[in-house]
């Protein structure tokens, strides 16, 4: 086995060899600029952007054309939330929910600066969003809903196709952060109603710094504003030389994931199950952070109790890469305003770690990981309470 053993999958996951081999030539003799197509370089160049835009287009049963590239789903949800707004001055109010991204709730917050209205919906203990109280948040006035598929920390999935077919039903657009769920879930813009969908690469096996956003243009209202000008790439929304090599990479990663996704989901669902049971039988008190059904099955998000996470993921630091959860956050010693959501307090919160399994994950790997903890939070139970027992002999 070799160490640490990376268990962050929700963080970022490795390169696929198989995706670094269809790259490799798109940084060397294949370099061309796929808008110079004058000459055989750039056409090589735009003919694999072509080749990858299908890809994923077919992954996400979209047109190719509804597919535009991007720097991730930062860069993705940025464009779909501020550039839906910018684009319609008529209506001003924007519906979310409190367990989003920090790129789709500090886009939103922007928004309110600039006098829109938002609404944060509220979810359950599991995480899942109130569809009711959804549905009533709807006004005249609403332009855009935007829920993510998959929750990056507790691995919650939501009902996207229900959602889709209340913001429909009131013409409201709706857009969908799918960072977490492509490449491990499938994904269907029809089936789920979706006006706009964000993903990114390096969550499923391909390159950081590359994404792509859905657009419906067949309605032409889901068409945003763009947030950079310059060249007219990507039909002008999103300018810039393209990233051909990453384009390539983030093609190759859906083709895989396609295939590969039922299996994977298989392997987890086994892997997630022994772990959980593990702690349930050697380290009790603990609790599940997340829905127990409708959940990404590499995700495991637990609370030990009387066990602060960063002790822990410390303590295991030598032979397991865990965290406690998004890692745009993990330098902010804020608890997780995810975690914080479910209504279990800040103690709930102070104790959640995140365990996300990937594809380059073993068996072996897994069962050494869950005794490992289990030592480790026993270890740390142990400290607690002699630590407890000296200061209550001092005083
Ligand atoms: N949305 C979700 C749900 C994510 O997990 C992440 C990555 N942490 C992002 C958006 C941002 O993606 P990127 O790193 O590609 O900008």
């Amino acid at each position: 086995m070799k160490f640490p053993i990376y268990l962050d999958s929700q963080s970022t996951t490795p390169v696929d060899p198989r995706v670094l081999d269809e790259m490799m030539p798109y940084f060397t003799e294949r370099f061309g600029n796929a808008a110079s197509i004058d000459h055989s370089y750039g056409s090589q160049a735009s003919e694999a952007v072509d080749k990858a835009r299908k890809q994923v287009a077919r992954c996400l049963n979209a047109h190719p054309e509804d597919i535009i590239f991007t720097s991730g789903a930062t860069e993705s949800n940025n464009i779909a939330i501020l550039g839906i707004s910018l684009r319609d001055s008529t209506k001003n109010h924007i519906i979310t929910c409190v367990t989003e991204h920090k790129s789709v709730l500090d886009t939103c917050k922007h928004l309110e600066t600039m006098g829109k209205q938002v609404t944060y919906v509220p979810v359950d203990k599991f995480g899942s969003v109130d569809l009711d109280t959804l549905e009533r948040s709807i006004s005249e006035k609403t332009l855009l809903i935007s829920i993510m598929v998959a929750n990056n920390e507790i691995g919650t999935i939501a009902p996207i196709e229900e959602i889709g077919k209340i913001a429909r039903k009131h013409g409201v657009l709706f857009h969908t952060d799918a960072a977490q769920a492509a490449g491990h879930v499938p994904l269907d813009v029809e089936k789920m109603n979706v006006d706009l969908l964000s993903v990114s690469a390096h969550k499923m096996y391909g390159p950081k710094g590359v994404g792509a956003l859905y657009i419906r243009q067949h309605y032409p209202a889901a068409k945003p504003f763009p947030l950079v000008y310059g060249g007219g790439h990507e039909q002008g929304i999103r300018s810039g030389t393209l990233n051909v090599a990453s384009i390539v990479g983030l093609g190759r990663a859906f083709e895989i994931a396609d295939r590969e996704m039922q299996d994977e989901k298989n392997r987890y669902e086994k892997w997630t199950k022994y772990m959980l049971n593990i702690f349930h039988d050697e380290a009790y008190p603990v609790e599940q952070n997340g829905h127990p059904k409708n959940r990404l099955a590499h995700n495991l998000n637990v609370s030990f109790e009387q066990v602060e996470n960063k002790a822990l993921i410390h303590t295991v630091r030598e032979k397991l890469a865990i965290s406690s959860g998004s890692a745009c956050t993990t330098l902010n010693v804020e608890p997780s305003h995810v975690i914080l959501s479910l209504g279990f307090g800040q103690v709930r919160a102070h104790t959640a770690i995140r365990l996300g399994i990937g594809r380059f994950n073993t068996e072996e790997e897994i069962e050494f990981a869950a005794h490992f903890i289990v030592r480790a939070v026993s270890r740390l139970r142990r400290i607690r309470l002699d630590n407890l027992k000296n200061l209550s002999s001092i005083s």
